[in-house]
This record gives C-alpha cells, sequence and structure tokens, in this order.
C-alpha cells in the first residue's frame, strides 16, 4: 500500500485537522443567499489514496456546491474528450495575474486559462459542443459521477437559480467574449451557455465524494476505487499543471512556493488538492480569506507540508 503506517499518518493528520479549527478569520460568500447561508463553522476533510484507502474527519459527508472546484473537471473532461490542443486553441495556460471574474483577454485575443471564468465560460460551451442541452449535462454529470468512483454528486438547483439571477459579471464578461469572437462560431445560445456554466457551479458534492476525484487525478486519471478511465493521462497531466499555476485565484503563485502542489479551491470554501501518484484530498470550511480561498483549507495545506515532505520539490 502507498502508505504503509496508516494509523500514524492519519494520526497525524487529525491533529493538523484539529489545529486548523482554531483559525477563525475570513467571511463567508455572501453575493448569493445559498451561501450566505452556509455555516460558517463547518469543517469536514476527506482523503482517498491511489490504492483507495480512506479517511475522512468533522463535515465529511455534508453536501456543497462545487463552484469554481468545477473549473478543473470541466476541463478534464473536456481535453479528454477533445484533445487537449483543441482546447487551447480556444483558452490560454497562463496566470491572468487578474481577478478570477475580471473582463480581460490574453495578447492573443483569448481567455488567459481555464481556471478563471472567463476560460472555464470557453471550456464550458466545448463541452460536447453541438448536443442537445439536456445531454450535455447529463454526459457532464455523469462524468462527475465516474470521477467519483459512483460517489454522491447531485444538483443544487437554488444555487443554480441565484447564480443566473446575479449573473452581470458573467454576462458582461461572455458578451465581452463574443465580440471578441473567443467562443466556437456555432454555439446554439449565450444564454444557455452560461446557464450550463452555472449549472455546473450548481453540483453538489461532499468531502468523501470530491475527495476520490482528487484521488483520480493524483492516479492520473484512473479511478482507484472503480479502476475505471476517466481522464486521459495527458490531459490529467494538463489539468494539474494548470492547477499549480493558476488554481487558487491570486494566491497560486504564493500556494505553489509554499505548498508546492496542484489544487483547485471555490466560493463555497471547497478545495481539492492532488498530491500526484499518493492521494487526492478534498477540504471544506466556508469562511474566505481576501484571495477567495477557504482560509482552514489553506492553513491546514501550509499545516501539512511542515509535517510531510508532499511539496513538488522536496524530495531533491
Ligand atoms: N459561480 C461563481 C461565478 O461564476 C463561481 C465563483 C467561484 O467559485 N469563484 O462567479
Amino acid at each position: 500500500l502507498v502508505v504503509p503506517n496508516w494509523p500514524e499518518f492519519t494520526s497525524n493528520i487529525r491533529e493538523i485537522f484539529e489545529a486548523c479549527r482554531e483559525e477563525k478569520g475570513g467571511n463567508v460568500a455572501t453575493y448569493i443567499p445559498q451561501l450566505a447561508r452556509q455555516d460558517p463553522n463547518r469543517w469536514g476533510l476527506s482523503l482517498c489514496t491511489i490504492d483507495g484507502q480512506r479517511y475522512s474527519l468533522g463535515d465529511s459527508k455534508i453536501p456543497f456546491c462545487v463552484q469554481s472546484v468545477s473549473k478543473a473537471f470541466n476541463y478534464a473532461i473536456v481535453a479528454s474528450d477533445s484533445g487537449a490542443d483543441y482546447v487551447h486553441s480556444y483558452v490560454g495556460h497562463e496566470p491572468s495575474g487578474r481577478l478570477f471574474n475580471e473582463i480581460c483577454l490574453d495578447g492573443n485575443g483569448k481567455p488567459h486559462n481555464p481556471m478563471i471564468n472567463a476560460g472555464a465560460i470557453i471550456v464550458t460551451s466545448l463541452l460536447k459542443k453541438g448536443w442537445p442541452m439536456a445531454d450535455r449535462y447529463d454526459f457532464a454529470l455523469n462524468e462527475y459521477k465516474k470521477l467519483a468512483g459512483g460517489g454522491y454528486v447531485g444538483f443544487n438547483n437554488a444555487t443554480f437559480l441565484s447564480e443566473r439571477e446575479t449573473a452581470d459579471r458573467n454576462y458582461a464578461l461572455s458578451y465581452y467574449m463574443k465580440e471578441n469572437k473567443c467562443f466556437p462560431s456555432d454555439i446554439q445560445s449565450l444564454r444557455e451557455e452560461l446557464d450550463f456554466y452555472f449549472q455546473l457551479c450548481s453540483l453538489e458534492t461532499t468531502c468523501e465524494s470530491a475527495a476520490v476525484m482528487a484521488a483520480t487525478l493524483a492516479n492520473g486519471g484512473v479511478c482507484p476505487l472503480t479502476n475505471e478511465r476517466c481522464i486521459e493521462s495527458r490531459p490529467c497531466r494538463d489539468v494539474l499543471s494548470l492547477m499549480y499555476a493558476c488554481g487558487m485565484y491570486d494566491y497560486s503563485g504564493q500556494f505553489a512556493f509554499h505548498v508546492g502542489l496542484p489544487a483547485k479551491s471555490g466560493v463555497s470554501g471547497a478545495m481539492i488538492l492532488v498530491i500526484p501518484n499518493l492521494m487526492g484530498i478534498c477540504l471544506w470550511a466556508p469562511p474566505l480569506d481576501k484571495m477567495g480561498n477557504t482560509t482552514k483549507g489553506v492553513l491546514f495545506c501550509q499545516k501539512l507540508i511542515d509535517t510531510f515532505n508532499f511539496h513538488n520539490y522536496d524530495s531533491l
């Protein structure tokens, strides 16, 4: 097994987890009531190794919306289905150095990368482009369930309706991109593409399920629970590279420096952390720091690196 001394490892994880409970900083997102109502004291962790060893703590079975964590999986699904070259004919690979929802394009007139809203909206528009909307949604949901090895993946309709109701920025961003010919020429309707983007943000999961999804990425795209290939190996490498460079909003550079692992966070306070060839971790605590990342989650990752040599450049 990839972690031989499981009792010792998990007791270290529990200590770090409990230490992070003391972190009281940050604020729960308030731009929609469904997020504003999240209990700020929720704190959950789940991890799953590439051998399928699993461990969970705290609120690991409570559902939350994936929000921007979906950007990583949507990219991996589309790149796996249509090829990374095709995807990157529409979107770059560079950190934007700007806010996640900023109205800006790179020097080639493309969104900077698939981990910010502009790039994620374009990537979503490529997901089974040309299929009926209902089939596209079903396809995506089914891919999420495969990644989670059959674990819980649901849909929060109230979140979807609120997201759509407060979407001025995403509409403005999309019309700006339409004006600049960022979308494929044959997309059906901008409104439907945005609905699809909000629907994928509104998918619901738990720490337990999302840890398996992260473990699938850690395992090169093969789900450790089912041994099913979900993501081709090259797109799996690609999504991890993008998460490493751009996954934590404007904290991505600092996170890469201090933690040295690919991760993706979302405004619900969820984040996934991937330790390649070892395990996937999901952390969830709603209060966010100024950058928009879960305060407890980021602290956990820093403490994890203080305890274990998981940093990408630790083993030199
Ligand atoms: N639904 C949010 C948006 O598109 C996602 C935000 C996030 O998690 N950063 O603005």
